[in-house]
């Protein structure tokens, strides 16, 4: 077992969230997708709001997906915008840890490796998760989600899977899980060959 963590910090609904925000409406009670109409009904939603993906529609859906009775607000993609509030973000990451530690992903997404900062703040990795998304969230009136793991690959995992499932939006997984994983995957590979 390794004594590192990793925090894996994901913005929610980024593009969806960013037109919220600038509207002053709430990701989480509005309608609101991204996509650029003049692309015609079988154009990509960019975004949606978590408050449309609690009706059961997808992300990346088309537009002509999204059932007729579903009222909702349409916003041009900006990616200049999007991307000038991705750096925003990235900077209030570094009023905490230091650029070294801070791994971008993604327009939505950063790596931070958390491990020599917990006893710096003398918080436990979900306290230090719960830091940043604030800040985020004070900063930007985005919410972010977490997934922290003790590597790269779990936090990403405990993000994708396990944070989406919990209230407080951070998943954790160590390596225990990980040893649980590959015994199933040996399981697996077992009972392929027999
Ligand atoms: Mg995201």
């Amino acid at each position: 077992m390794t004594d590192k963590v990793f925090i894996c910090i994901d913005l929610k609904s980024f593009y969806a969230s960013v037109e919220c925000v600038e509207r002053g409406l709430d990701p989480f009670k509005t309608n609101l997708v991204v996509a650029d109409p003049a692309r015609g009904r079988g154009g990509i939603c960019l975004a949606i709001t978590p408050a449309m993906k609690d009706l059961g529609i997808h992300n990346r859906c088309r537009i002509f997906e999204i059932p007729k009775n579903v009222r909702y607000i349409t916003a041009l993609p900006r990616m200049k915008r999007y991307m000038e509030i991705s750096a925003d973000i990235y900077g209030t990451y570094l009023n905490f840890v230091a650029p070294d530690d801070i791994h971008p992903y993604s327009i939505d997404e950063v790596f931070i490796d958390a491990t020599n900062y917990l006893h710096i703040y003398r918080k436990t990795p979900k306290e230090m998760a719960v830091m940043l998304m604030n800040a985020v969230k004070e900063r930007s009136g985005i919410c972010a989600t977490a997934g922290i793991g003790t590597n790269l690959f779990l936090a990403k995992v405990a993000l994708d899977i396990t944070a989406k499932h919990v209230p407080d939006h951070i998943g954790y997984l160590d390596e225990r899980f990980f040893v649980e994983m590959q015994i199933i995957g040996e399981i697996a590979k077992n009972t392929r060959e027999s």
